[in-house]
């Protein structure tokens, strides 16, 4: 990617969401990637169009054992994300947020890589301040429903500058803001993709609590040129907030997928899950003055990709799910 040339890439997580795409744009930069994954929040088809490709390699494995790879490069990714999901198994989240990190930074002082962390605006909890900057401590709930990933990927922080700073580690850190785009998993339960799943299905939208409390989206490829602009620079002794600035409600959001998905449909409402934060808005001041960094992608071309990406995903699994239907009757 960029000015790192030629690399030998490890990706943990890399056949999830942000993962897959991070494998498809280092492979087009000519880096070999290694991909780890457990498949626990995605599957084997997210890189499948991968496979033939010479410089990949698929290695199924865990974080939360010791890793043995050649790399150069190291980006953790490997977590769910999505709270639904983080939630069915909070141990195992935290243990593959703790584990894994100390697994990833024990590779990296072995093979002195350069690694890069996927932290998370969770850090930050029930926000008392918007924007977010970096310099702010959060405000998280140590042992709510949302503990075992707010404080497994705080803890990781920790361990990323421990290592740096007992070992010399090249760590650099991106608290990433809510990201969405192709290779989401449709069953995954996040605002974007529930939503458009549910809007090209002709299914009601779900709502939860008065959809007044607010996000800020990030297209998946604006989100890679910050890793990329991370990565390929001078260490940043701190984490780094990567996302885009432009908050909306989340009823604003269930609009604007309902307007390019372009059918009539339908809000339900849900309640609202316990210590959901009211409000996200990164503070990118750090990003755009020491990366020269910031998102292109305006939130409805994003989107329109994403609906794109997703109806094409739908159409394909018709005949599958055809079939299915046709040997239950
Ligand atoms: P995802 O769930 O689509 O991908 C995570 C991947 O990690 C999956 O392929 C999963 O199978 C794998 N994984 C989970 N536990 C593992 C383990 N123990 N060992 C090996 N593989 C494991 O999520 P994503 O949106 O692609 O997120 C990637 C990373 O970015 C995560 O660390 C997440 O916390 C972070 N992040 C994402 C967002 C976002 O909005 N997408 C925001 C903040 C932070
Ligand atoms: N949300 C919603 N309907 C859904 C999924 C999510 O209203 O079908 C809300 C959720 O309560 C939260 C926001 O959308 O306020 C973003 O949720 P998501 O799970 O995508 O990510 P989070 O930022 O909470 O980790």
């Amino acid at each position: 990617m960029g000015n790192i040339a030629m690399s030998n890439v490890l990706i943990t997580g890399g056949a999830g969401f942000i993962g897959a795409n991070l494998c498809e744009r280092l492979l087009r930069n000519g880096d070999t990637v290694t991909c780890l994954d457990n498949f626990s929040t995605s599957n084997r088809e997210n890189v499948a169009h991968l496979l033939g490709d010479p410089n990949f390699t698929l290695m199924i494995g865990d974080v939360r054992s010791t890793i043995r790879v050649d790399a150069d490069t190291i980006y953790n990714l490997a977590c769910p994300a999505s709270p639904p999901k983080y939630q069915i198994d909070p141990v195992y989240t935290t243990e593959t947020c703790v584990l894994g990190a100390i697994n990833v930074l024990e590779l990296a002082r072995r093979t002195g890589a350069r690694v890069f962390h996927a932290s998370t605006s969770e850090v930050y909890g029930e926000p008392q301040c918007s924007p977010q900057p970096e310099t702010y401590r959060g405000n998280v709930n140590p042992w709510g429903p949302r503990a075992c990933y707010d404080e497994g990927k705080r803890c990781a922080e920790a361990l990323f500058y421990d290592y740096s700073t007992k070992y010399g580690v090249d760590v650099r850190v991106a608290r990433i803001f809510n990201t969405y785009g192709p290779r989401m998993h449709p069953d995954d339960g996040r605002v974007v993709s529930n939503f458009i799943v549910q809007a090209l299905g002709g299914r009601p939208l779900t709502i939860y609590g008065d959809g007044m409390q607010t996000r800020s989206l990030c297209y998946v490829d604006d989100l890679l040129s910050g890793f990329e602009a991370l990565m390929s620079g001078p260490s940043v002794p701190h984490p780094v907030n990567l996302g885009n600035p432009h908050e909306l409600t989340i009823l604003e959001i269930a609009e604007l997928v309902i307007e390019l998905v372009g059918r009539p449909a339908t809000i339900r409402r849900l309640p609202l899950p316990q210590d959901d934060p009211t409000q996200r808005c990164p503070d990118i001041g750090v990003a755009r003055s020491l990366l020269g960094w910031e998102p292109r992608v305006a939130v409805e071309d994003g989107l329109r990709r994403t609906v794109t990406y997703f109806a094409g995903q739908l159409a394909a699994s018709q005949p599958r799910r055809d079939r299915i239907a046709e040997a239950a009757e």
